[in-house]
């Protein structure tokens, strides 16, 4: 059959379509394949608070754009699914649906939409098989980008210039929109290109859903605010009139995490209650199996705006709404008792993941002002010498054009630390002199410790800048003496640490790239500590540590996109960067320090490569 012929085929076989909406169609029509959380038939009843949203992105109603600011794993992906099946099925349009990344497409299309559509008869039936025709002719499909009789659909990354070239749209999904790219080919943010390729449909549906990420650059947010501002309401098990014309705003509840009771442990942040919800209204309890029935628009449950009026339709909800049987309050509790003991130790990224991801909530920056006075304060009397709960040291080098900078720290159980020596070696790094200083620092100094010698356990390198050549040079014979070169990764929210092959990189050297972002954040945590113990820095009273050391460590500050900068451009930063480098370091090295007894000696230090041909002579 040529494809004209299919076309027509389809077209004059198929019976009247009925006139129902997204979620009556799936409710009808979509199957959920096997291995999905509810396989079987889909029930938007499971998801009682899907509904409205899919009514307001059905044909029927005239609203155009709906935003939803939603935690991770509540359904909304699937609301986008739906859409899709809608639109291909019951009113044939074309239409696109965007995700952070190619990749993020790519998958969904294969692992969800296609699987939807070969578990889904009426949809089976009429988008072209992907596997026929090899994606030659026009009509027929390919994983992501398909052909239906009516319509067609493309399945895009955010930083797809193509996707925003090519076709109009005249409905759009933007899948998790906190992950987009800034900007696509230089022509603007992917939100604004999406609604752009939509502009001449006066009946478009544009439908975004994000977990926010940090407040002031949140598309989510922003798209939140320009909406009118919905929340789900339930009437109380107690107190809330039954008849649905008397609940309203003033009467029916919301999940707010204020009204939700349990007692924990304040010092190990261990849950010891049970997780209730006390009503704000009767002060009643409220047990978990109740929100199956608070949550049923059967009981009342709806949406309430709170920016009524607005022609944009904005929906907020949080993970306490998650269907009994799917996550559970005790364990959203749980996560949050974890990351509010990681906070009393500096470590603010678990909360941060709770609030967005949990709450559904942006995570404001609110990074304190440190200041030379507020940690010199904190320098104790100890000089080049090793004291009590150190248990390894590691060093840290930062390449300047006319010196190296070296920071010695001791780490002890928690993440403890000590800052024990500073060194700066002076000369051009394109010389040889400059390294063979180095050597003989990092593989002689020695320093006493009450029970013995220690020496420096693991050295991380620097390479960035212009001397990356001469960091790598230095660094390739030295890895089995735990000399490490290190990079710096871009990306918010890099690995600490990932190894990077020899054979992969320009100068045949292994190297690490280094999570700076998260790792600023960590030590800036620690540095905020006033108390000593877990993740505590501790500082030396020696007279290397002058004011201009100090003044290093507080040269940067945090902007609203999440990214560490200089406060000046000409301030210098290099201690930051040590205390950084420093922490990657003994992350390289894998040394579980909990488990040590008694600390490293430099008698027992022992090459990671036992039989390796010492290779000699420093730089050649
Ligand atoms: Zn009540």
């Amino acid at each position: 059959m040529s494809s004209s012929a299919f076309v027509t085929g389809v077209l004059a076989g198929l019976e009247p379509t009925p006139n129902i909406n997204i979620w009556q169609w799936a409710d009808k029509y979509r199957i959920m394949p096997k291995g999905s959380a509810e396989p079987g038939n889909w029930r938007t009843k499971r998801t009682p608070y899907l509904k409205e949203i899919m009514v307001e992105l059905s044909p029927q109603s005239p609203t155009q754009k709906v935003n939803v600011i939603k935690p991770t794993q509540m359904g909304f992906t699937e609301i986008g699914n739906n859409m899709i099946g809608f639109y291909i099925h019951i009113e044939p349009r074309f239409g696109g649906m965007w995700m952070p990344t190619d990749k993020l497409a790519e998958k969904h299309s294969k692992k969800k939409l296609w699987k939807m559509v070969s578990e889904t008869p009426v949809l089976k039936e009429r988008v072209s098989d992907r596997r026929k025709g090899g994606g030659g002719s026009d009509e027929s499909s390919t994983i992501t980008e398909w052909s239906y009789p009516g319509g067609g659909l493309s399945i895009a990354g955010s930083g797809s210039g193509s996707s925003f070239r090519s076709d109009s749209y005249a409905f759009a999904i933007k899948d998790d929109m906190d992950g987009f790219v800034d900007d696509v080919d230089g022509e603007g943010s992917p939100v604004a290109l999406i609604d752009n390729r939509t502009d001449s449909f006066a009946n478009r549906k544009i439908y975004s859903n994000s977990t926010p990420t940090i407040a002031g650059n949140s598309h989510a947010e922003t798209e939140y605010e320009d909406s009118d501002q919905r929340e789900y309401y339930m009437p109380c098990p107690h107190c809330t009139p039954k008849e649905h014309d008397q609940q309203n705003q003033d009467n029916m509840l919301t999940f707010n995490i204020n009204y939700f009771s349990y007692e924990y442990n304040k010092e190990t942040f261990a849950l010891e209650s049970e997780v209730i919800l006390i009503c704000p209204h009767c002060e009643g309890e409220i047990k978990e199996y109740q929100k199956t029935w608070m949550m049923d628009w059967d009981s009342g449950a709806k949406w309430i705006a709170h920016n009524p009026g607005h022609v944009n339709r904005g929906y907020k909800i949080n993970s306490f709404y998650s269907p009994l049987g799917w996550l559970t309050w005790k364990d959203i509790i749980l996560e949050r008792l974890k990351a509010q003991a990681k906070m009393k130790i500096g470590d603010m990224r678990p909360m941060k993941k709770w609030k967005n991801t949990r709450l559904a909530e942006a995570w404001e920056e609110n990074y304190s002002k440190l200041d030379i006075d507020f940690l010199k304060e904190k320098q104790e009397d100890y000089d080049n010498e090793v004291p009590y709960g150190v248990l390894v040291l590691i060093a840290s080098v930062d390449i300047q054009d006319d010196r190296l900078e070296i920071l010695v720290e001791g780490y002890g159980h928690d993440e403890e630390s000590w800052i024990i020596d500073r060194e700066i070696i002076f000369g051009d790094p394109a010389l040889p002199q400059v390294w063979e200083d180095l050597d003989r620092f990092l593989l002689n100094q020695t320093y006493d410790h009450e029970n013995g010698k220690m020496k420096i356990y693991a050295t991380g390198v620097d390479s960035g800048g212009s001397k990356t050549k001469y960091v790598y040079q230095y660094c390739k014979p030295r890895y089995s003496k735990r000399i490490y070169a290190l990079k710096g990764a871009r990306p918010l929210d890099a690995p600490i640490i990932s190894k990077r092959d020899a054979k992969k990189s320009k100068y045949k050297t292994t190297f690490f790239m280094v999570g700076v972002t998260q790792l600023k954040d960590v030590v800036w945590g620690s540095l905020n500590i006033t108390v000593p113990g877990p993740t505590y820095i501790h500082f030396s009273t020696g007279k290397k540590f002058t004011d201009d050391f100090f003044e290093q460590i507080i040269s940067e500050k945090k902007d609203k996109t999440g990214r560490w900068n200089k406060i000046k451009p000409t301030v210098r930063n290099e201690a930051f960067d040590l205390l950084v480098y420093s922490r990657a370091t003994l992350a390289i090295t894998a040394l579980n320090v909990n488990k040590l007894q008694e600390p490293i000696f430099f008698n027992q230090m022992k090459s990671t490569v036992k039989k390796r041909r010492v290779i000699r002579g420093g730089i050649r």
